[in-house]
């Protein structure tokens, strides 16, 4: 129960804490708002920018534009890491069956 309760909290912190940067695609730039963000899945302080984000989930075409973002710089692609790790180490918490093999 500790791991899952860990790894909940990780993934909450780099969803909505952790300090990256923006990323939300700007007319005229190609690597988006440089602005600081908090968490993976929110804006920065421009409130348009959290709905693009959030947008860009949803639009399946917009999805690896989104992924990308996650890898634009080493800041980014460290809390990206730690999501999808802390991820992984919840479910082979949660599934027991995994550990075995
Ligand atoms: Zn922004």
């Amino acid at each position: 129960m500790v791991i899952i309760t860990l790894s909940a909290a990780v993934l909450l912190w780099s969803f909505f804490q952790a300090p990256v940067t923006c990323a939300a695609p700007v007319r005229g730039r190609d690597d988006g708002c440089r602005n600081n963000a908090t968490g993976i899945l929110m804006g920065c302080h421009i409130h348009q920018h959290r709905w693009q984000k959030l947008k860009m989930l949803i639009l399946r075409r917009r999805v690896r534009e989104f992924c990308s973002g996650l890898f634009s710089d080493g800041k980014a692609a460290l809390v990206t890491l730690a999501a999808v790790g802390s991820f992984l180490s919840g479910l082979v918490a949660l599934i027991p069956g995994v550990v075995v093999h």
